[in-house]
């Protein structure tokens, strides 16, 4: 078992076979790939079947944390110790080959393996206040504070980011040289991510001006 100190990749689980010159050992990496992301897949097995849930997370350091309701199957396998695993990946362009074989996209994916422990008391809020920050920084401060029952239904996880690996592609088409005078044409084509024009809500009570966080948001995540 990896430390949350250690380099990522380093168990059998998470040593990349497949073009080993992707990986990445840094975890500053693997950070920035979290920070940048909404969403996770987690992967678990129910009955011996496996299942992929998409949830939000935000990343605490070397934990990753998830939150989902009391009820939730997911959130119920997962807080019973039930090993699970995390993927999340962002596309950063098409790569247009001369040959399908060759054709692919750029990207950074990360995996992160492990069991998840349930937070409780002032973890649980720091928890929940963390994940409100992520999807929109700083607003957590402006929004109505949690009441008993909204936390009393909430689970929250933190999923140690022990064993890891970070996989990244970023290159031109990998073409023959026998296929480069193919008459056809090839490159990449940058995948963009960026948020649009905030709407307000109609249900709005009074006319609340633009919160300046939101105002400095308008690049989003890399
Ligand atoms: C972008 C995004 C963010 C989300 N964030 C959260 C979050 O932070 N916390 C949270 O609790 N939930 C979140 N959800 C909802 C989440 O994906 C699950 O629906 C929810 O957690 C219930 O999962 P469950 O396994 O307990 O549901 P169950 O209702 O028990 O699942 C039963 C079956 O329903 C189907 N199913 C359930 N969820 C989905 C799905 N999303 N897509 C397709 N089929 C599905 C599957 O076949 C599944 O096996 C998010 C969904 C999306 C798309």
């Amino acid at each position: 078992m990896a430390h949350s100190d250690s380099p990522l990749g380093n168990t059998k689980r998470t040593t990349l076979h497949r073009v080993p010159h992707k990986e990445v050992k840094d975890r500053a990496v693997l950070h920035q790939i979290l920070d940048a992301a909404l969403v996770g897949h987690v992967g678990f097995l129910q009955d011996g079947h496996p299942f992929v849930i998409p949830v939000a997370i935000a990343r605490d350091g070397e934990n990753l944390l998830l939150h989902g309701s009391k009820a939730s199957r997911l959130f119920k396998t997962l807080a019973s110790g039930a090993p699970c695993a995390v993927s999340v990946t962002h596309i950063d362009a098409l790569v247009l080959a001369r040959s399908a074989f060759e054709s692919s996209m750029n990207y950074r994916s990360a995996l992160i393996l492990g069991v998840a422990q349930e937070l409780e008391d002032d973890e649980k809020i720091r928890a929940f206040d963390a994940l409100t920050d992520h999807l929109l920084p700083e607003r957590r401060a402006s929004l109505r504070p949690l009441n008993a029952d909204e936390i009393r239904q909430t689970t929250i996880l933190s999923l140690p980011m022990e064993e890891a690996s970070v996989k990244i592609s970023s290159k031109f088409p990998a073409d023959d040289e026998s296929d480069l005078s193919w008459p056809v044409w090839a490159g990449n084509i940058p995948i963009e991510h960026r948020y649009g024009q905030p709407i307000p809500d109609p249900r709005m009570t009074h006319p609340h001006p633009l919160p300046d966080y939101v105002k400095r948001w308008p690049e989003g995540r890399t």
